[in-house]
């Protein structure tokens, strides 16, 4: 007979913990205190506008597509990569681009972060390499 998990809160970590262990052979039961899986990864609709109440893009995708494997299941969908990732606005006009490419992102910085490329450059290399450093993200 299977061995009965029970898991609080569906959340990601919530979910992808019953995914886990349910790919590795248990009988997996959630409990879950709002009307909606998904914990902080949800969205609220008011007067035609629809919020984000928590995350709106994967920055590790690898991350994602790697727990897949682990969990012998198939890609259920496929990343589109964006850029820019996103734009922050600010009363008064400011605005500023994020981007994945760093060229891009001085370019976005240059009245604020003089030579930012140069620094960012420096950082990463400091930084080193990651820990977790696996498939395409
Ligand atoms: C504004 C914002 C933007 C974000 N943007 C990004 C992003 O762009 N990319 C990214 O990767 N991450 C982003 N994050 C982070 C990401 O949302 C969280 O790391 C992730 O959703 C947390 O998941 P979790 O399962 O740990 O917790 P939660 O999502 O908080 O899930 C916990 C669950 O447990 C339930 N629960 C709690 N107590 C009980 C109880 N006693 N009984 C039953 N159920 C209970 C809750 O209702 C909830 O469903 C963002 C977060 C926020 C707030």
């Amino acid at each position: 007979m299977k061995k009965k998990v029970i898991i609080t809160g569906t959340g990601l970590g919530g979910l992808s913990s019953g995914l886990l262990l349910q790919s590795k052979g248990f009988d997996v039961h959630f409990i879950e205190k709002n009307n909606l899986p998904g914990g902080r990864l949800n969205r609220l609709e008011k007067d035609g506008f629809i919020f984000d109440t928590g995350p709106s893009f994967f920055s590790m995708s690898y991350v994602f597509t790697d727990f897949m494997k682990l969990c012998g299941v198939e890609m259920p969908f496929r990343f589109i990569e964006l850029d820019p990732l996103y734009s922050v606005h600010f009363a008064g006009g400011r605005s500023y681009r994020l981007h994945k490419d760093i060229s891009k992102l001085a370019e976005s910085f240059k009245d604020i972060e003089p030579d930012f490329e140069a620094k960012m450059e420096r950082y990463l290399k400091k930084s080193g390499h990651v820990p977790y450093c696996g498939g395409d993200g």
